[in-house]
C-alpha cells in the first residue's frame, strides 16, 4: 500500500488555519505565498511518496546496526537523506540570511507531517537537526552559529538533544552530567546520556550534540544547569573536520518500533577531553534547550498527525477493498466492509481525528511564526498563546495517533495483526510518542501549573473569549446547529474545570490534569474544526477547490463536534476528581 500526501488538504489548512496569507504580509515572510506553498508541498510529496516511504518498512525489518562504536541505519537510509539534501530542503525553516528557505513554520509544519506519515523513524534526524539549528541561532555566540549553522542547514551534519540520563528523565535537574571549564573559553564535560536519538550514524559528516549538562559547583536542580555544543569531531572555524572529540557511543537500543532511527547510549569524557562549547550565558540552559524542546514538541505532536494520516489512508484503502459479510439491510452477496456501518464509524472517528489534531498543530504553528517576528508586528499575546497550545498539540496528536493506529488495524481484522499488511508498525511506531519529548503526564502538569497561570490567567480568558465569540458569530447561521451547541456546552465545562485548577490544591489539580489536558485539545479542536466547515462553505461553488472536498469537510467537522467532542462531558469528572479518589486504595494494596 502506498502513501498519498494530501495535499489539497494540506492547503485548505493552510489557508484557514495556519493564515498563510496574513503571515505574507508580515516582511520576514513577505517572499510566501500560495502558490510558493503548493510548490514546496507538491514537490516535497513526491520525496516522501518516492524515496521515505518505501524504506520504511525496510527500516522496520533491519534497523540500525551497532559495531565497535559505529550505527549504520538501514539500507537505503542514507541515500534518502542525501537526496533530502541535495534538493535543499533541510534549510525550510531556516533564516534566509543563514542559508535557509526562511519559510514559516506552519508550512514547515505540513512538510514535516509528510516526511513523518512516509517514514517517521528516519525523518527524526531532519526535524532534530532543525530543532538544534534554531536553538543555537536563538542562543549562541556569533563564533558558534557561524561555525555551526551552515553545516546543519544544508544538512552536512545532524543535530541532536542530549538530556536524559538513567537517573533522569520527567526530572532533567536531577542529571549529573558535568562540565568544567578548560580555561580557554570552552569545557570539558564527563558523563552519560541515554536514549539519544540519532547519537551516532552513518548519515553525515558530523554529529552536533546539544548536551545539557552542570557547571561544577552550579546549584542542583534545573536552574544549575547549562547547555553546550558537543561536536562528534572539532571543527576549525571555517568548518573543516579536525580530530574526533572525546564522545563515543557505547551502545543502541532494541525498541518496540522506531526501528529506522538509532537510540544512542552516549559516554563524555572518557579520555578527560571532551571538548564543549557553551551555547548562551552560564547556568541558563534549560531557557536554551526550551527552544530546542518547544520545536520538537510541536514535531511530536507532528509525528503523531503523520502516523495518524498513513494508518487511516491505509485503512480507507483496505476497508474499500476487502469484501465480507452481506450488508446489514440483507442483501445476495458479501459487500466490502466500508459499506458496513461499524466499519464506517471507525473511519469517521479517524477521519476527525487526523484533520483534527492537524489543524491543532497548524494553528500553534502559525502562532509560533507570528511570535518570533520582531518589531511592530510582534503580538505577545499570539506568543503566550502559543505556549499554552504547546501541551496539547504535543500530548492530544501523540494520543491521537495511538487510538488511530489501534483502529486501523480493527478495520483491517486479524491480518492487520500479522506484520506484512504494514500497518502494525505504525501503531508500534506510535507508542513511543506519548512517552518522549515530556511524558504526556509532563505536558498535562505543564499546562496546569504553569500554562494556564500564564500573564496571570489572562491568556486562557482571551482564548475562551475567542471560542465565545466564534460561537456568536456562527449563531446566524444553520451550518452547524448542533455542532455549536457542542462547542458550547465544552467552553462551559472547560471553564468551569479551569476554575478548579487554578483554585484547587496542587494534588487536586494534578490528580485532574490530564483530563483537563484532553478537554482544552478537543474545546480548541472543536473550535478549529467549526472555523474549517464555515471556511469551507464559503468556499461551495468558487472553482477555487473542489465541491467534494469542501463538504467532506463541512461533514467531518459536524462528526467531531457532535460524535467526539461530546467526550468532554465525560472528561469533566476526571477533571474535578481530586486527588482523595485517586489515593483511595492504599499503597499497599497494589501489586508488591
Ligand atoms: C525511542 C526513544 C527516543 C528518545 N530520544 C531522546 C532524545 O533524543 N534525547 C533525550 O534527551 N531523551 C530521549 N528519550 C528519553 C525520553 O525523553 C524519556 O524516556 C522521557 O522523558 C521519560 O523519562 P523516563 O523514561 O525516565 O521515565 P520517568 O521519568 O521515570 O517516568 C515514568 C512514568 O512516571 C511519570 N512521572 C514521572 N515524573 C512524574 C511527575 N512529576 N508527575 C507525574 N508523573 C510523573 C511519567 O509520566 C511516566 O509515566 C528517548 C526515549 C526513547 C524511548
Amino acid at each position: 500500500m502506498t502513501y498519498r500526501a494530501p495535499v489539497e488538504e494540506h492547503l485548505f489548512v493552510l489557508d484557514v488555519i495556519g493564515e498563510l496569507t496574513a503571515l505574507g504580509h508580515l516582511d520576514v515572510f513577505a517572499h510566501v505565498d500560495r502558490e510558493l506553498a503548493s510548490n514546496v508541498l507538491i514537490e516535497v510529496a513526491k520525496l516522501a511518496e518516492d524515496e521515505f516511504y518505501p524504506l520504511n518498512r525496510v527500516g522496520d525489518a533491519e534497523g540500525v546496526t551497532f559495531q565497535n562504536g559505529h550505527v549504520s541505519l538501514p539500507p537505503g537510509s542514507v541515500e534518502a537523506y542525501r537526496k533530502w539534501i541535495e534538493g535543499g530542503w533541510n534549510g525550510i525553516e531556516a533564516p534566509i540570511a543563514a542559508g535557509g528557505f526562511g519559510l514559516p513554520l506552519t508550512l514547515s509544519a505540513l512538510v514535516q507531517e509528510q516526511i513523518f506519515s512516509a517514514n517517521v523513524a528516519f525523518s527524526q534526524i531532519i526535524s532534530l537537526t532543525a530543532g538544534a539549528a534554531r536553538a543555537i541561532a536563538a542562543h549562541g555566540s556569533e563564533a558558534l552559529r557561524s561555525t555551526y549553522l551552515p553545516k546543519l542547514i544544508s544538512g552536512a551534519w545532524s543535530g541532536t538533544m542530549n538530556l536524559t540520563e538513567s537517573g533522569a528523565g520527567s526530572d532533567v535537574g536531577a542529571l549529573k552530567t558535568s562540565a568544567s571549564a578548560a580555561g580557554d573559553g570552552t569545557y570539558r564535560i564527563t558523563g552519560e546520556k541515554i536514549f539519544i536519538t540519532f547519537g551516532e550514524h552513518d548519515a553525515t559528516e558530523n554529529i552536533i550534540h546539544l548536551v545539557l549538562a552542570r557547571i561544577k559547583g552550579a546549584e542542583a536542580g534545573t536552574g544549575g544547569l547549562s547547555l553546550f555544543i558537543v561536536p562528534k569531531y572539532l571543527v576549525s572555524d571555517d568548518q573543516k573536520i579536525l580530530e574526533r572529540n572525546d564522545v563515543r557511543c557505547t551502545g543502541i537500543e532494541h525498541k518496540l518500533g522506531m526501528h529506522g532511527s538509532a537510540t544512542c547510549s552516549l559516554a563524555y569524557g572518557d579520555q578527560d577531553r571532551c571538548v564543549g562549547y557553551l551555547v548562551g550565558e552560564p547556568h541558563a540552559g534549560i531557557r536554551a534547550m526550551f527552544t530546542m524542546m518547544n520545536h520538537a514538541r510541536i514535531s511530536v505532536g507532528l509525528q503523531g498527525v503523520g502516523l495518524s494520516e498513513i494508518a487511516y489512508q491505509k485503512a480507507a484503502r483496505y476497508a474499500r477493498e476487502r469484501t465480507q459479510s452481506r450488508p446489514i439491510g440483507g442483501g445476495p452477496t458479501a459487500v466490502r466492509i466500508i459499506e458496513h456501518p461499524d466499519v464506517r464509524r471507525m473511519l469517521m472517528i479517524m477521519r476527525a481525528q487526523v484533520e483534527a489534531s492537524r489543524a491543532l498543530a497548524i494553528y500553534n504553528s502559525h502562532l509560533i511564526d507570528r511570535s518570533e517576528i520582531a518589531g511592530a508586528h510582534r503580538d505577545d499575546r499570539l506568543t503566550l498563546r502559543a505556549e499554552l497550545l504547546t501541551p496539547c498539540t504535543k500530548a492530544y496528536s501523540t494520543d491521537v495517533a495511538l487510538q488511530v493506529s489501534s483502529l486501523a488495524i480493527q478495520v483491517f481484522g486479524g491480518i492487520g495483526f500479522i506484520e506484512e499488511a504494514g500497518v502494525a508498525q505504525h501503531f508500534r511506531d506510535s507508542r513511543i510518542l506519548p512517552i518522549y519529548e515530556g511524558t504526556n503526564g509532563i505536558q498535562a502538569l505543564d499546562l496546569v501549573r504553569r500554562k494556564i497561570r500564564l500573564a496571570e490567567g489572562h491568556v486562557v480568558e482571551e482564548m475562551v473569549r475567542d471560542i465565545a465569540s466564534s460561537l456568536s458569530d456562527w449563531q446566524s447561521t444553520e451550518l452547524l446547529e448542533e455542532g455549536r451547541a457542542r462547542l458550547a456546552g465544552a467552553l462551559a465545562v472547560f471553564e468551569e474545570a479551569t476554575r478548579y485548577m487554578l483554585e484547587s490544591s496542587p494534588s487536586d489539580s494534578a490528580s485532574g490534569a490530564t483530563a483537563y489536558l484532553k478537554i482544552f485539545s478537543l474545546l480548541t479542536c472543536g473550535w478549529l474544526m467549526g472555523r474549517q466547515a464555515f471556511a469551507a462553505s464559503a468556499r461551495l461553488g468558487s472553482g477555487e477547490i473542489s465541491d467534494d472536498f469542501l463538504r467532506a469537510k463541512i461533514a467531518t467537522a459536524k462528526f467531531f463536534l457532535t460524535q467526539i467532542l461530546p467526550e468532554v462531558d465525560a472528561l469533566r469528572s476526571s477533571a474535578l476528581v481530586g486527588s482523595n479518589m485517586i489515593f483511595s486504595v492504599g499503597e499497599d494494596q497494589f501489586p508488591q
